[in-house]
C-alpha cells in the first residue's frame, strides 16, 4: 500500500498539473521555505519562514493569476481516501480552507469549486498513483510536466 502522505501530495500534483499549474517541486519529507500562496490560504503561516513538511510547491504568485486552479487543487486530496484517517481529515480541512478562501475573497462557487476537484482526482487518479509511487521512492521529485491522461 503506497504511503498516504505521498498519495495525499501526488493529489495535488496530478491535478494542479491537469489544470495547466506549474508545478515546481513536490516532497514529502525535508524543509522548504512557506511559499506566498500558501500563507494567503492556510492561517498561521508566514511566507519565506522555512517548515519541514510534505508540500507541492506551486508558483510564488500562482493564487493571484490562476485562483480557481489552485483552490482546485488545494481542495483535490479529499476525494482521494487513503488508510490513514489523520491524513484525511487534513484533506477536509484543506477542502474547506479552500472553499472558505473562494466564499470569503473571490466570486467564485465554493460547491463549483469541490465539484470540481471531485471529478478531476477520478480522472487523475492513475497519474496520482504513478507519482505517488514516486515519491514514495525518491522523497522529492523536482520535474513533473507531463500532464496526466
Ligand atoms: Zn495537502
Amino acid at each position: 500500500m503506497t504511503d498516504a502522505t505521498c498519495i495525499h501530495e501526488a493529489s495535488h500534483a496530478a491535478v494542479a498539473l491537469r489544470l495547466g499549474l506549474t508545478v515546481r517541486r513536490v516532497q514529502v519529507g525535508g524543509w522548504c521555505r512557506v511559499p506566498r500562496y500558501c500563507a494567503q490560504l492556510y492561517p498561521g503561516l508566514v511566507a519565506g519562514v522555512p517548515i519541514r513538511s510534505a508540500i507541492t510547491l506551486l508558483e510564488e504568485d500562482c493564487l493571484d493569476h490562476s485562483t480557481v486552479e489552485v483552490l482546485i487543487a488545494m481542495a483535490a486530496p479529499m476525494f482521494v481516501v487513503t488508510d490513514d484517517s489523520k491524513i484525511n481529515t487534513y484533506a477536509w480541512l484543506e477542502a474547506k480552507l479552500a472553499t472558505r478562501y473562494a466564499k470569503n475573497k473571490t466570486k467564485l462557487r465554493p460547491d463549483l469549486i469541490l465539484s470540481r476537484a471531485k471529478s478531476l482526482a477520478a480522472v487523475c487518479e492513475p497519474r496520482i498513483y504513478e507519482i505517488a509511487e514516486r515519491l514514495e521512492q525518491e522523497r522529492r521529485i523536482d520535474d513533473l510536466q507531463l500532464p496526466c491522461v
